[in-house]
């Protein structure tokens, strides 16, 4: 039976992306998963070739049938949400405002409103140089991430029969993508950084991850650019009995890998061990 292994952050920017990509390379037989729909990157590090592609719909959308419509104007006046536009006295749904609530099919008296799926994204099945990626992305402007995700999570754990592990590129935050990210799954990593709000993120991550009661543990990115904000973090978790599981060093290595589209794990650099070391501290807690 698989494991999934979630790496989350409690917010974007502390190098998520990065760890996630290079243990992807660690972990052997696994299916990575890009759970960041809403900024999805991992795909840039992977360029991978589509083999599938999925439509999700996230909910439904007011249309008006221009037809039947005899402009009363109601269901501008009636709308919370002012998704009803009027252009040249003709009436229509603005897509990014309409909520999808119906009250304005309700009360059309022409009945010239009926509400349609509406496509709000998309996920693919992908190949890549070391095997199947799952990623998805939300179309700009819609809010519904969180069923999009776990569309994406389904799709992976059809596939993983054969697997050892799944490697999901969690939303960072603490919304419902966030969380979707981590439902369900074995182990949760989260990536901290050693500055004031990302102290402050990590404990509001922390505190999301054990309402889900999943073992997790914390990795410090760029622990020396603030060793004194990084002593905080180690105390703040040792009071509360978790394992600090990696620390990876500020490294430039880094960002050569990304711009080189290589995972870090290639380069002889600190960061590179560090990674490495993380990889083996997790191996022997997700025992
Ligand atoms: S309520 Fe119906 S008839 Fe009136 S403007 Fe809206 S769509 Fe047209
Ligand atoms: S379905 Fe609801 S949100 Fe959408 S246009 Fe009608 S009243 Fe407004």
């Amino acid at each position: 039976m698989f494991k999934q292994i979630a790496i989350v952050s409690g917010k974007g920017g502390t190098g998520k992306t990065t760890v996630t990509a290079a243990l992807t390379h660690l972990f052997k037989n696994n299916i990575p998963v890009d759970c960041d729909v809403d900024a999805s990157n991992l795909f840039l590090l992977f360029n991978p070739k589509t083999e599938k592609q999925y439509d999700y719909y996230g909910g439904k959308k007011a249309v008006i049938d221009i037809g039947k419509c005899s402009s009363c104007g109601l269901c501008a006046e009636i709308c919370r949400f002012d998704a009803i536009n009027i252009n040249s006295g003709e009436y229509s749904v603005d897509n990014y405002s309409c909520e999808g609530c119906g009250y304005c099919a309700i009360r059309c008296p022409e009945k010239a409103i009926e509400l349609f799926e509406s496509r709000s994204g998309e996920y693919y099945i992908s190949s890549y140089k070391e095997g199947r990626f799952i990623h998805g992305e939300l179309e700009p402007g819609e809010e519904t991430s969180g069923g999009l995700i776990a569309g994406i999570r389904k799709k992976a754990i059809e596939l993983a029969d054969k697997t050892d592990y799944i490697i999901i590129d969690g939303s960072p935050g603490i919304g419902c993508p966030a969380t979707s990210s981590i439902t369900g799954v074995s182990y949760v990593l989260i990536v901290s950084e050693p500055t004031l709000s990302g102290f402050h993120d990590l404990k509001r991550i922390m505190e999301t991850t054990e309402q889900f009661r999943r073992k997790y543990s914390v990795a410090i990115n760029k622990y020396d650019i603030n060793t004194e904000i990084t002593e905080k973090i180690e105390k703040y978790c040792s009071d509360k009995n978790i394992k600090i599981t990696g620390k990876i060093p500020f490294d430039k290595t880094v960002m050569k890998a990304v711009q080189e589209s290589n995972s870090i794990i290639n380069y002889n650099s600190p960061a590179s061990e560090a990674i490495k070391k993380l990889y083996k501290n997790i191996t022997e807690e997700i025992k």
